[in-house]
């Protein structure tokens, strides 16, 4: 059914990245017509720049490997990560759907999901990827273009909403006029393209690099602040420590959780690289520039080579045969890099060293280097939201016909950097995409 401004079901959707496209499958599969309304000309947003695989506990994947783990364990993961500080309600609702998030995408999507080894800071094998070369918003935009359900206006900017004297969402405001809507799903991203809204709310990363996406501008956060709600968490975000600026690529976590060592420009190490990625970022932020070496072996360069290979063929990570030589090839103090990898090498087997890491092998000649900086990758604060998506106001009533989710909306990462578990960003883009289309749909056919 084509959306039509007249449809007392009509749903509209601020945003066509993960949460926007997830929302509007979901509520299109349920027999309700959607407009999705993107500010840019394609789909995707910054979900289409994350990492090839979702989180999910209890989807029919991990099921089928006999996978123990349950929503409950994903959650102490999350709150492990974040020493409580996020949303209990919310963390917990995310985790317990995270399985249906992973099984509906499948099924309308398309995808078909593999349960990798790699845990990367969960108690579980709970990461979800895909063979194809393909995002996960490109299977998803399939999914949008198969659904007739879903109209899709790009290069429409959503600038407001329509209230009635009460607050009631009535409609959006939009570039080319007003649209009313019966219900509204704000899923406009974070806000690390704004210099003046990460000034105001995350001054350290105010002028880091960020390789996001250029409509993360944080709309959505100003527009919701307008309509009333209040806001959460707003100087929580995801950092990565090891990117290669400028443009899109990093060095996989699976270096430095294999052993890998991060130095400074004096070759020395200055955390447990495995508080990774909020620990390792943190310790990185106060570095000269922003900008450390991540240092590896032979033995994990053999194990990662299919990946690494081409850093090496471009000249970005360096090989040597001693320590102090790759030093000069990096432009860090020889003395310094030379000390760390013997201090490095003779803890290993010694329990936890001196920043608490337990190193699991030596470093075998050759050795590699390559030089990294810290990058701000997603906000993860917004307007605060109950676990149905509805945007509340900071007394804690809710805003009528308004719901948010994804990089827009409160997380589940926390106050700040440290408590970002991997994954945690699209759990609430997903994750929030579906609970926000569920109920706005029951109360539309209720
Ligand atoms: C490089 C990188 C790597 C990442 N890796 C991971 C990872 O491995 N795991 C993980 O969980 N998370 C990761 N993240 C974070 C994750 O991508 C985000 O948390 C999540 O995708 C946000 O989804 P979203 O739908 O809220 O926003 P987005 O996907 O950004 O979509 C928002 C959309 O709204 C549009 N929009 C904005 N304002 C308006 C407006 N006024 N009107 C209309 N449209 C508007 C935007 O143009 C955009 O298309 C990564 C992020 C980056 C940048």
């Amino acid at each position: 059914m084509a959306y039509s401004d007249a449809d007392a079901n009509s749903l509209i959707i601020v945003g066509a990245g993960g949460c926007g496209m997830m929302a509007a499958l979901v509520a299109a599969a349920k027999g309700v017509s959607v407009l999705l309304l993107e500010k840019t000309d394609k789909p995707g947003g910054s979900t289409a720049f994350s990492s090839r695989g979702i989180r999910a506990s209890g989807s029919r994947f991990q099921g089928a490997l006999g996978i123990d783990d349950s929503p409950e364990q994903y959650a102490r993961d999350i709150f492990g990560r974040n020493s409580n500080e996020s949303d209990v309600p919310l963390t917990k609702r995310l985790t317990e759907v995270s399985g249906a998030v992973a099984d509906f995408l499948a099924d309308v999507a398309c995808i078909d999901f593999s349960v990798g080894e790699f845990v990367f800071g969960h108690s579980a094998r709970r990461a979800h990827s895909w063979k194809e070369d393909k995002t996960i918003t490109d299977f998803m935009y399939e999914a949008v273009e198969r659904e007739p359900n879903i109209q899709v206006r790009f290069s429409t900017s959503v600038l407001g909403f329509q209230q009635a004297d009460d607050g009631t969402v009535t409609g959006v405001v939009t570039d080319s006029g007003v649209i009313p809507a019966a219900k509204v799903i704000l899923a406009s991203g974070g806000f690390g393209a704004s210099q003046e809204l990460l000034s105001q709310y995350i001054p350290e990363v105010a002028g880091v690099h960020f390789p996001g996406h250029h409509g993360s501008t944080g709309d959505g956060i100003r527009m919701g602040l307008s309509a009333g709600a209040a806001l959460e968490n707003m100087a929580s975000f995801q950092p990565y420590p090891a990117h290669i600026g400028p443009g899109m690529r990093s060095v996989s976590p699976e270096v430095i959780m294999a052993g890998g060592i991060m130095v400074d420009p004096r070759g020395n190490r200055f955390v447990d690289e495995t508080r990774y990625p909020g620990g390792l970022s943190n310790g990185i932020l106060q570095l000269p520039d922003q900008q450390a070496y991540e240092i590896l072996d032979q033995r994990l360069y053999e194990l990662l080579q299919h990946y690494l290979e081409e850093f090496l063929t471009e000249g970005l990570l360096h090989q040597a045969p001693t320590p102090g030589e790759l030093a000069g090839k990096l432009g860090v103090d020889a003395r310094g890099l030379e000390e760390t990898v013997e201090e490095y090498n003779g803890s290993v087997g010694a329990g936890p060293d001196r920043f608490g890491r337990i190193p699991p092998e030596p470093f075998k000649a050759p050795y590699y280097g390559i030089r990294v900086k810290a990058a701000l990758y997603h906000t993860q604060g917004g307007l605060k939201v109950n676990t149905d998506g509805q945007v509340l106001r900071a007394d804690g009533s809710i805003i009528p016909n308004l719901y948010a989710g994804g990089g827009v909306a409160t997380g589940v990462s926390g106050a700040g950097m440290e408590g970002y578990l991997p994954g945690n960003g699209q759990l609430a883009s997903l994750g929030l995409g579906m609970l926000a289309a569920e109920h706005a749909v029951a109360s539309l056919l209720a």
